[in-house]
């Protein structure tokens, strides 16, 4: 296989330019595909691992939210 062919064959993912998967989000990902606020959001089960928003998001949300403000 010469040098070209490999590059097409399988381009490495971190070569990439990679966004995060946050959905109307143009930040960079910076992790697992989001970004800093994005992450957050997927590790508190607000959006799934493709970005999309859960079905309790608002609840989810008001929940982070009342959290953040005790915190604050
Ligand atoms: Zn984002």
């Amino acid at each position: 296989m010469s040098k070209k062919e490999q590059q097409q064959a399988g381009p490495k993912v971190m070569d990439m330019p990679r966004k995060c998967k946050g959905e109307a989000c143009s930040k960079k990902d910076t992790r697992f595909g989001f970004c800093d606020e994005h992450y957050m959001w997927y590790k508190e089960g607000l959006i799934n691992k493709h970005g999309q928003k859960v079905l309790d998001f608002d609840k989810k949300m008001q929940a982070l939210e009342r959290r953040k403000m005790k915190s604050a």
